[in-house]
């Protein structure tokens, strides 16, 4: 690898990176991406999350199949080959990564393989899988390296049986009974897959709810969902894990913890992600790294450092791949001379679980929090046409609206295809609008969507009839 010289090295080609390059690159500016993979797309296309969404498809299909059942069409028992759904889910991750090659070759991005570290403000040294080092000399930088799962230090992560997404996603087998530790999205979604495809599973959340980041009315249609698929212990924690040749011996404590330690064939370890910010010598670039390992940027993405900037897990919750696109498309622009803010008025969270749980601006946790006065009204899918048709009525529409004003300054959806139905409430944010014109928008009948309308004209006191 021969050394070389560059407007623009972007280390880390996760969603953050590869956007940030192609929009950079497209502005006409020299460009350079650097990742220690060998192919782009970071953790969101290798190993987070396309491959969870492509063996939650397989999960969705499989309960959707077994519930149609008792509307008189029966399938026999799914049967599981691994290998191909294995194969089903790698040709998922490599189409899309295939296609980011041909979008980064078309924009004429060099691609460097390699472990980027910088060596001063204007160099970073990549050494490739060979050994071998070379050197990228740039103008900017933007550093887009992401973030890693968290390991616990009472739990024996050598031991192949303990796994976290990664080793979720790499499906080696189906476990008998896993313990899926942490109640968040991610651990969650792996649950869903898992247990579609026959692992008994049991989540154990340290606090009183799962997702905590979600409203409780929302989640606890959620918990109605799942109380026959996990055993879910709120309020426990996770003491001791020890390995055995028989299995894997769990010690929990708290609220609803067994009483003597529980065995299980696999751990997932799910307890969150830790950013990257220490591991690429920023300090070498004078780039300020905090004790957790995020990089401080401004509103522009920039580091302390003037030709440095920063974007993507590493530089704070949330930890989500469309925050990070966007933060990368506000660099590139601002490195283009361009006077861009990431300043949203809200970011959307997805759990693409079975059903799904989606949020967006306030929860109503944060509105208390933040002193604001609000009101909410929520319409129950139980009454929606589309979703009696569809089996789906586990499921509801919540709408929050500034008191005064009437304003959507958040939503949450439980149902299926939640994440899909909730960029309206997103776009009703970031648009300013309020109660009426959300009512006023005429929603296709039968659809799910209508539900947000309806939400809208329950705050408005003008419901008339149900679809
Ligand atoms: P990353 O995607 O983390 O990429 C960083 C890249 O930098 C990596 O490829 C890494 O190899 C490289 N790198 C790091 N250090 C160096 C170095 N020193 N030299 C060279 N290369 C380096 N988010 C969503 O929005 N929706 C989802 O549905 C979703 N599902 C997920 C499911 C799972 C199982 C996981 C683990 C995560 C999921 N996420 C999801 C989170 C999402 O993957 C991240 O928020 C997103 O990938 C962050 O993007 P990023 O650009 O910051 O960096």
């Amino acid at each position: 690898m021969s050394d070389i010289k560059t407007q623009l090295v972007v280390l880390g080609a996760g969603p953050g990176g590869y956007s940030a390059a192609f929009r950079a690159a497209d502005m006409g500016i020299d460009t350079v991406i650097v990742d220690a993979r060998e192919t782009l797309g970071g953790v969101c296309l290798n190993v987070g999350c396309i491959p969870s969404k492509a063996l939650l498809h397989v999960a969705k299909v499989i309960q959707e199949a077994k519930h149609l059942s008792s509307h008189g069409v029966t399938f026999g028992e799914p049967t599981f080959d691994l290998d191909k759904i294995r194969a089903w889910k790698d040709s998922v991750v490599g189409q899309l990564t295939k296609g980011l090659a041909g979008m980064s070759k078309m924009r004429k991005v060099k691609h460097v393989q390699g472990y980027g570290k910088f060596t001063g403000a204007n160099t970073l040294e990549v050494e490739g899988s060979d050994g071998k080092k070379s050197t990228i000399t740039f103008d900017n930088a933007i550093i887009a390296a992401g973030s890693e799962p968290v390991n616990l230090p009472f739990i024996p992560h050598d031991d192949e049986r303990v796994i976290d997404s990664t080793g979720a996603l790499e499906m080696k087998d189906i476990p008998e009974k896993m313990l899926v530790l942490g109640g968040g999205i991610i651990g969650l979604e792996m649950g869903t897959v898992y247990h579609a495809l026959g692992s008994k599973i049991d989540v154990v959340e340290f606090l009183d709810q799962l997702m905590p980041a979600a409203d409780k009315d929302i989640v606890k249609v959620y918990m109605k969902t799942i109380k026959d698929k996990f055993n879910t212990m709120l309020e426990t924690k996770v003491t001791a894990v020890e390995a055995k040749k028989d299995g894997l011996y769990v010690t929990f404590e708290g609220k609803n913890a067994p009483d003597k330690p529980v065995r299980y064939d696999r751990v997932l370890v799910a307890v969150g992600r830790k950013p990257n910010g220490s591991l690429v010598a920023a300090e070498k670039a004078g780039v300020k790294v905090d004790e957790r390992g995020f990089i401080k940027v401004d509103k522009q993405m920039r580091t302390n450092v003037q030709n440095i900037f920063a974007i993507g897990d590493l530089v704070g919750q949330p930890m989500l791949a469309h925050k990070a696109v966007h933060e990368g498309h506000v660099a590139a622009e601002v490195i283009a001379g361009k006077k861009h803010y990431f300043d949203p008025k809200c970011i959307p969270s997805v759990a693409y679980t079975e059903p799904e749980v989606a949020w967006v601006g306030l929860t109503e946790k944060e509105a208390k929090e933040q002193g604001v006065s609000f009101e909410t009204a929520s319409f129950p899918w139980a009454a929606s046409g589309r979703a009696i048709a569809s089996a789906a009525t586990d499921g509801l529409t919540k709408l929050i609206f500034e008191k005064d004003s009437g304003r959507v300054i958040g939503g949450a959806i439980i149902g299926t295809n939640a994440g899909e139905m909730l960029g309206e409430i997103g776009l009703a944010i970031e648009m300013g609008a309020d109660a009426e014109d959300v009512a006023l928008t005429i929603h296709a009948h039968p659809t799910l969507n209508e539900s947000i309308g309806l939400a809208a004209e329950i705050f408005e006191g003008s419901i008339t009839d149900m679809p």
